[in-house]
């Protein structure tokens, strides 16, 4: 048994596909199904590696480094789909798959034209994440809005795929919105228009999801049944929920959206077992404690830049029944002389120092991460964050002034973070970092050691510059603890600081292994470290209230 689910938008973007996508595979698997994720964005980048988080958000990075749109963030956090390149397909890759094999002379003799060869190629990577003979379900979410031009070859190789396979092998979920007017009245009109659009593309959906701020009653989603012909039971209300996004999963099996792909597609599965699910709402609904966390870094106006620390952030929450308020601090407000750092840190329990590129805010960085080594508040570094906790002590305890990375300053004459040789000419800025997972040893008597609870752990890198070797006695001699290494030990992956209750970087990024359902082990130490940082306070959970 093969089956597809496609997922498209209608009416305007960001309406929640992706999370819509994912919540249908975490239905999925808790029925015991196995699912595959597949995401399509209709640009012409081959992958998003080298797009500014302004513009597109957070660049997502699988194990095998691919560098792909941050919906498979999504896909991560709901579902066990195994993430890779092929399970991100962009209008870029599949044109420049089909011109190589035109130039190779794989087409010989014949024009090369957008159908059949691009929807062909189209076709066979929508199905290629889920050959392996146990998958049960791919789900492939098509990015972008049902009309944008660039979307046609995508929809069409949809339209292809269930015509071939058979309406009870491949259906199709279509997300749309009903907005409300001035008085609050709920209109249905877009949703008409949207459904229409599909069916012009010779898509008829299956199931609608409709996304408004109140739930849709059960005579509205009557009427917009009748006139798109799709079934009252496939007409779900995707209203906003008041915990947590990971509640929607529940909000479409209350509707029954998952039993009827199921009959759609004529799959038998055993009942749902969603108390994975209810735990985590549960939790989220009712914490125990409040901790306020200050994220110091660049990219703070766009919400989507560090769409996987936030959610991570609230994982460890989670895990700690903790309820945690993020502070965005742009870095760059740090830089001032006069910035009050006591004030602006007052009512925060931990700080945190996410990834990032450029000179631009980090000597706001490096101040935050001074503030928090002295103050004894929990401190975690990601990648970037790691490289700004070794400048700062090379500054203040080795009484360098003039330490940094070279991706600050190329001419610092106490490089302590720096380019590796194999990366010093490279020339081409496409997935030419350190990408993907690799393993980390931790060393004996760390912290790092204790929260990870074994010797080695994998996680994913996305990064150019190192800590430098040439630096590592001097850090080391003046107390600084080095506490994981590449397995061979040419590249340092943690750093603590001495007699702090919880001072940690670490050079990979574990925010994109963290789930709801098993948070990552770091962000659950640090958000404890916190809670405890923060403990008879004036902001645990009932004083507040
Ligand atoms: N800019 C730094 C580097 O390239 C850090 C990258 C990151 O934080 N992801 O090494």
């Amino acid at each position: 048994m093969k089956k597809l689910i496609f997922v498209t938008g209608g009416v305007c973007s960001s309406l929640g596909k992706g999370i819509t996508a994912s919540s249908i595979g975490a239905l999925m698997e808790s029925r015991g199904l196995s699912v595959r994720m597949v995401k399509i964005d209709p640009y012409l980048n081959v992958d998003a590696g080298t797009m500014s988080p302004y513009q597109h958000g957070e660049v997502y990075v699988t194990d095998d480094g691919a560098e792909t749109d941050l919906d498979l963030g999504n896909y991560g956090r709901y579902t066990n789909s195994p993430l890779s390149k092929v399970n991100s397909i962009t209008t870029g890759q599949v044109y420049q798959s089909v011109i190589n094999k035109e130039r190779e002379g794989r087409f010989l003799g014949r024009t090369v034209q957008v159908i059949p060869h691009i929807t062909d190629e189209i076709k066979s990577r929508i199905l290629a994440p889920g050959k392996e003979d146990d998958v049960d379900i791919t789900i492939v979410e098509i990015g972008g809005t049902v009309g944008d031009m660039e979307s046609i070859p995508f929809l069409e190789a949809a339209r292809q795929l269930i015509h071939e396979m058979g309406k009870q092998n491949a259906v199709s979920v279509h997300v749309t919105l009903i907005p409300a007017v001035s008085g609050g009245e709920l209109k249905t009109k877009p949703t008409q228009h949207a459904v229409k659009e599909l069916q012009e593309v010779g898509i008829q959906p299956d199931a609608l999801v409709l996304r408004s701020g109140e739930p849709i009653e059960e005579g509205m989603r009557r009427k917009i049944a009748g006139f798109t012909n799709v079934e009252f039971e496939g007409v779900v209300s995707a209203h906003d929920v008041k915990t947590t996004i990971y509640e929607i999963p529940l909000v479409f099996h209350e509707q029954g959206l998952d039993t009827f792909l199921l009959k759609k597609m004529n799959v038998e599965s055993r009942h749902a077992d969603l108390r994975p699910w209810q735990d985590v709402v549960r939790k989220f609904a009712e914490p125990k404690h409040r901790v306020r966390i200050g994220v110091v870094g660049k990219y703070m106006e766009l919400h989507d830049a560090y769409k996987s620390v936030w959610e991570a952030l609230y994982h460890g929450g989670i895990a700690n029944q903790a309820a945690v308020e993020i502070v965005k601090i742009d870095s760059g407000r740090l830089e001032a002389d006069n910035a009050d750092m006591a004030q602006i840190f007052a009512d925060i329990d931990g700080i945190l120092v996410p990834g990032g590129y450029g000179q631009r805010g980090s000597g706001g960085m490096v101040k935050a991460a001074r503030y928090a080594r002295e103050q004894g508040l929990p401190y975690f570094g990601i990648c970037l964050g790691l490289q700004i906790m070794v400048i700062e002590w090379a500054r203040d305890i080795l009484e360098w002034a003039d330490a940094d990375s070279t991706e600050f300053n190329p001419d610092s004459p106490h490089a302590v973070v720096s380019l590796l040789e194999d990366q010093i000419d490279v020339k081409s800025y496409g997935g030419t970092q350190r990408l993907g997972k690799s393993e980390s040893i931790l060393k004996d008597g760390t912290l790092i050691r204790k929260i990870y609870g074994g010797e080695s752990v994998w996680e994913r890198h996305r990064h150019r510059y190192e800590v430098s070797n040439a630096y590592r006695a001097d850090l080391e001699r003046t107390g600084l603890g080095i506490a994981a290494l590449t397995p061979d030990g040419s590249l340092v992956e943690a750093i603590e600081w001495p007699d702090h209750p919880w001072g940690l970087g670490v050079q990979f990024h574990p925010e994109f292994k963290s789930r709801p359902i098993s948070p990552a082990p770091l962000f659950k130490g640090f958000i404890g470290a916190c809670v405890a940082h923060n403990a008879g306070g004036a902001r645990a959970a009932h004083a507040s209230d």
